[in-house]
């Protein structure tokens, strides 16, 4: 299987080149030719284990891994750095089930891509021959930069370093970063935004200057984010996962479609989603939620995808996104594979900061429901579904079950319902108790964890533990425009 550029089909790449280049050299994001079938029965997944379903799935995608290399990359992966066994845990609350994503090092939906990404790639070096040290470059919302850091630390051969939006993550989510530890590791907070963060990175990889000079110090950058594929392919595999195990439980027959809502930001937990479906799995329709920044939702209902208007800061942070970069293969593909019409987008999403998709196109949408919901709706249905069924769920997923609540009342679908459950209410306890009862809104943080816990009868996750008495190690801040002087001075260029 190839892999082609979103922006040219003459750039071709075997599974290991995409996920070592991580972005194409045009700038276009790296898809496969054709979506692979699942080639193995319902019955034959049920009774699989996480780490079995993954080579089924991944094994497909990454056809020039060996099944030895692929094991190895799935077994280092996920073992015990996941609090449980199944290592992403269906829970049944109300009439839904949610997907807990969020068992993994850092407690949040990242680490089931970021755990195993470290691997695949230092085994697509070793079967390419790259000498370079590997130099991972990531801008985070909030969760990746952490998973991220968790899973390259030490790792021999590689380099990491993380710009977040200084004051756009959770203090959580801060703390969990500025105390990572492994030398080959480096935090930088911006004065900016995500998006802010996320161009600053693109414009480096892009930089043909910079790139001289990281190749004459034996250095080259690679992806970390959602848009290489070496992320979004280890995701499909929850959502075959999450299937077979509905099937084991007696919740669907083998074959009855389920639909799925996945709170939303850079658009790659759904496109896997997407990707699942066309793979064969039996999945109605996607829900697409977001929080007030809420273009994704417009560009579901107008065909306009528009990234003029003003941030919003809210309780999900890690979905305050106004450019979705996933999104651009869903938009090669609805503009039937052709790389043309997909770069004059793109192009004018760049000069414009936004684009209109044709009827044609928007015809294509149909496995999609967009929506959206407000601080206050996010809020308020944390608490009806805790005071419903003791279930406490994170903000983000609380974008998600408020979309799915709002779908249900417009639609009047039924069918079975899984919700990407993407961090784990630890890592926003201060909205999340304060969702559930007012009175907690001005307590200390570490309080706020000890009552979650007492509230909820859930163990404080090692994650939260860790971070309690650890020190502050990267202090360095800087300007949107001292991005690039900032990767310099640590890898001494
Ligand atoms: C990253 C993230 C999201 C958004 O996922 P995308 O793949 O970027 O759409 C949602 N929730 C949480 C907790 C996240 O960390």
């Amino acid at each position: 299987m190839l892999y082609v550029s979103t922006r040219n089909n003459e750039e071709k790449a075997a599974a290991s080149q995409a996920i070592l280049k991580g972005l194409a050299a045009d700038g276009g994001l790296f898809v496969p030719e054709q979506i692979p079938s699942l080639d193995i029965s319902m019955d034959k997944l049920a009774s699989m284990t996480y780490q079995e379903t993954a080579y089924e799935v991944m094994k497909l995608f990454l056809d020039d891994f060996t099944e030895e290399e692929l094991k190895h990359c799935i077994q280092s992966a996920y073992d015990g750095k996941f609090d449980t066994e199944e290592i992403a845990p269906l829970k049944k609350a109300g009439d839904v089930c949610f997907l807990e994503l969020f068992h993994g090092a850092t407690i949040a939906f990242k680490d089931m891509a970021l755990s195993i990404l470290p691997h695949l790639m230092i085994t697509a070096a070793k079967k390419n021959q790259v000498e370079n040290e590997i130099v991972i470059l990531t801008a985070t919302s909030g969760d990746t930069g952490k998973a991220a850091l968790a899973g390259f630390a030490g790792v021999k051969g590689t380099k990491i370093i993380v710009f977040y939006p200084k004051d756009g993550v959770s203090p959580i989510q801060q703390k969990q970063m500025v105390t990572q530890k492994g030398d080959n590791t480096f935090v930088v907070g911006i004065n900016g935004n995500f998006d802010q963060a996320q161009t600053g990175v693109k414009q480096m990889f892009s930089d043909k200057d910079l790139g001289k000079t990281m190749e004459a110090a034996g250095y080259q950058f690679s992806s970390a984010n959602s848009i290489n594929i070496g992320r979004l392919v280890p995701q499909i595999v929850y959502y075959v996962y999450a299937y077979a195990k509905m099937v084991q439980m007696g919740e669907i027959k083998s074959g009855e479609k389920i639909n799925v809502a996945v709170p939303t930001g850079n658009f790659g937990n759904i496109l896997a989603a997407f990707y699942a479906k066309n793979m064969g799995l039996p999945i109605g329709k996607l829900l697409c939620a977001s929080n007030e920044n809420k273009v994704l939702y417009d560009f579901f209902s107008t065909g306009t995808y528009d990234r003029n208007r003003e941030f919003v800061l809210t309780s999900s942070p890690s979905m305050d996104i106004l450019i979705s970069s996933n999104l651009e293969r869903l938009i090669y593909r609805i503009a039937g594979n052709n790389p043309g019409k997909n770069q004059s987008l793109m192009r004018e999403l760049q000069e414009d900061g936004k684009y209109t998709i044709t009827e044609e196109m928007r015809e294509q949408l149909s496995d999609f429901y967009g929506n959206y919901a407000s601080e206050a709706e996010t809020a308020s249905i944390i608490r009806e579904v805790y005071q419903t069924s003791g279930y406490i769920m994170d903000t983000h997923t609380g974008v998600a079950a408020s979309v799915y609540k709002k779908y249900r009342e417009e639609t009047g679908d039924t069918a079975k319902t899984v919700i990407a459950s993407t961090a784990s209410p630890y890592k926003f306890t201060r909205s999340v108790m304060a969702a559930i009862d007012e009175k907690y809104k001005d307590k200390p943080d570490f309080t706020l964890i000890d009552d979650l816990a007492a509230l909820s009868g859930t163990a404080i996750p090692k994650a939260i533990e860790d971070i309690r008495t650890a020190p502050i190690l990267h202090k360095t801040v800087c300007e949107i425009g001292e991005m690039q002087a900032a990767v310099k001075g640590f890898l001494k260029i």
